[in-house]
């Protein structure tokens, strides 16, 4: 057996048997693993709040070859959670990036970029709550990183450029826009002119902290007398389409995407 050093953030964990603790961890060098941190629930010196969610971690473990789980020798805190635990809307947000990344990834698969845009994410979130522009831009970013960024800009079937008003149309199962004429022929669901637009310019929006889309000129399609049901009415749509594409590619739905939508989303 060898022993291993890397840098890992903390995705899961849970009490087993009496004193042990299983976690899965997003480590830089190995992907996602899975360890065994014997005595973790029990010896206070130990692993002495280390094993917590959303901490970054340095790690010394063991591995058999061919083994499942690793043994987690030392864990020592680089980055701890303080600042996220106790807000529990950052809590429901650090825990749906936690989980995408833990469901989007296979195990033992390196991702350099993504385990430093994850890193990235927690440690900003410990600095102040992210809006609604903060969450879909990162969600975003972490299906960019790992491929499976819904494509936007052109039909994703045929491949023709779209001008912004023939967005129209997106297919869950193809991952992105479908031109008029594709669309007749494939299943896809129609949203308003502006809002498939509108995701794009989140993405692009962040690094100015205060855009806002209150602040813009609301598209003619989801203009309203109140411009804040215009903006709530865009929220839903946009999620829809965020939603259908998760649940395509994800054989279940993500629970903590469900808190995010109470807590964050207030629905
Ligand atoms: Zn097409």
């Amino acid at each position: 057996m060898s022993l291993y050093k890397d840098e890992a953030i903390v995705l899961f964990k849970r009490a087993f048997g009496e004193s042990d603790k299983i976690i899965r961890l997003f480590t830089h060098k190995s992907g996602k693993i899975a360890a065994i941190a014997k005595g973790g629930s029990k010896s206070q010196k130990r692993f002495m709040n280390t094993l917590e969610l959303f901490n970054c971690i340095n790690v010394e473990y063991f591995e058999k070859t061919g083994k499942g789980l690793v043994r987690l020798e030392n864990a020592y805190i680089l980055e701890a959670n303080h600042g996220i635990e106790e807000n529990i809307k950052k809590v429901c947000t650090a825990g749906f990036f936690t989980e995408l990344v833990d469901r989007l990834t296979k195990e033992r698969e390196r991702h350099d970029e993504l385990f430093y845009l994850l890193k990235d994410i927690l440690k900003t979130l410990k600095q102040a709550e992210f809006n609604y522009t903060d969450i879909v831009y990162n969600h975003m970013k972490i299906l960019e990183t790992l491929g499976f960024m819904p494509n936007l800009t052109e039909c994703v079937y045929c491949g023709n450029k779209m001008d912004v008003e023939e967005k129209v149309c997106f297919s869950s199962e193809k991952g992105g826009v479908l031109c008029r004429a594709c669309s007749s022929a494939l299943p896809h669901k129609t949203y308003n002119e502006g809002v498939i637009e509108r995701i794009l310019l989140f993405c692009k929006g962040r690094g100015e902290r205060d855009y806002r889309l209150t602040d813009r000129v609301m598209d003619e399609g989801i203009s309203s007398k109140k411009e804040s049901k215009g903006y709530v009415f865009l929220e839903r749509q946009i999620q829809d389409i965020m939603e259908g594409f998760m649940s395509y590619h994800l054989d279940v739905e993500l629970r903590s995407y469900r808190l995010l939508k109470r807590y964050v989303f207030k629905q």
